[in-house]
């Protein structure tokens, strides 16, 4: 599964951008040329060219690589000074504020929620203020007129807010979804998979532990399957507690991976049998029953030329031997291991 397709805002932000850069692109060259023969506004009409050869190159980039947040940050404060130049200069009965309506809408679409009620609302106090300016002039000589104004753009305000606030957080609802485990909340293998191939850009000292509840079939067995449950949401918690920094992954029932960076070998055992140990130590508290668990433990660290597949099946290697030496163990490659006939005798 892509899951760039679960990134709908970021899509969503592209194409908005992409389609602002060619409609507005060629609404400023006509504005610009209109500015620069017939009205005087020379000023306004060079930023307009400026702007129009800005929305072209954005245009280009857009097509060849993915979106970039300053882009929408330069979009967004271009037309807005080019809005409330144009106020300025003109003179109401042009029209020309009437764009303000339109620029909460791209704040909320192409910034978010945040950027959206600054922008908005710094916008509304700039412009009132401008047109309070020129309040002798027509249309603003009638009480009633600015204050439909004034309602209309506290609408749209409003509208885009509710809007964003929204699908945004479907966004994220549907992502949670996708990537995370719904009983334990830890990553799913897809979100593992993602982590590794694109979030995780220094792999350099990562290690991965692989975890294997010992006997987890017995905990059904004795107190049931929904206590069992339980006892997995709980190991999960203790998990992202006991990791810190890093990351906690559900990668089948009763196992989980667990990514992570170390200074070096050592920091990386220590760190899993302290997981361990907690575990062991650990009591859990299900519904007034004292449920004790163990865990096997097997280490991986990454090399450069490993991919997940490998990385997770050397783990896996590790965590066996941890199973067949007696289970509540740590095994990795660079400890020293008691041979098998060791500890069968
Ligand atoms: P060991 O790993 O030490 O060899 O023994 P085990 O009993 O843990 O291993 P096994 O693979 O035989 O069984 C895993 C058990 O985990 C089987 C299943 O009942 C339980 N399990 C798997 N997924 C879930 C789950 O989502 N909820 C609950 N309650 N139990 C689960
Ligand atoms: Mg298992
Ligand atoms: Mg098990």
């Amino acid at each position: 599964m892509d899951i760039a397709a679960l990134n709908s805002t970021k899509s969503l932000r592209r194409n908005v951008l992409s389609w602002m850069c060619l409609c507005f692109g060629f609404l400023s060259f006509a504005f610009a040329v209109f500015n620069l023969t017939v009205n005087n506004f020379a000023l306004l009409g060079y930023i307009e060219v400026f702007f129009s050869i800005y929305c072209l190159f954005t245009y280009i980039s857009l097509l060849r690589r993915p979106l970039r947040f300053w882009q929408s940050i330069v979009m967004c404060a271009l037309i807005t000074l080019i809005v409330i130049l144009a106020t300025a200069l003109a003179t109401p009965h042009n029209g020309v504020f009437v764009w303000s309506f339109a620029l909460p809408i791209l704040f909320y679409l192409l910034l978010g929620k945040q950027y959206g009620v600054f922008l908005s609302a710094s916008l509304l106090v700039i412009q009132s203020y401008i047109l309070g300016t020129k309040s002798s002039l027509s249309p603003f000589t009638t009480f009633n007129l600015s204050l439909n104004l004034m309602c209309v753009y506290l609408s749209i305000w409003a509208i885009s807010h509710v809007f964003e606030g929204s699908r945004a957080q479907f966004s994220r609802r549907l992502r949670n979804l996708a990537l995370l485990d719904p009983l334990t909340g830890a990553g799913n293998r897809l979100s593992m998979n993602h982590y590794f191939e694109v979030e995780l850009q220094d792999k350099s000292q990562l290690y991965v532990f692989l975890l294997d509840l010992d006997f987890f079939k017995e905990v059904n067995d004795k107190y049931g399957h929904a206590v069992g449950d339980q006892v997995l949401v709980e190991v999960a918690t203790l998990l992202r507690v006991a990791l810190g920094r890093g990351y906690v992954f559900r990668v089948g029932g009763e196992e989980f991976a667990l990514f992570s960076s170390f200074s070096d070998k050592e920091a990386a055992l220590n760190a899993a049998e302290k997981i361990r140990a907690d575990i062991e130590s650990k009591q859990f508290d299900i519904d007034g029953l004292n449920i004790n668990i163990t865990t096997s433990i097997g280490i991986a660290k990454f090399r450069s030329s490993n991919s997940l597949e490998e990385l997770v099946n050397q783990a896996d290697k590790q965590l066996y031997k941890a199973k067949r030496y007696g289970r509540n163990k740590v095994y990795c490659k660079f400890k020293k291991e008691p041979a098998l006939d060791e500890l069968t005798a």
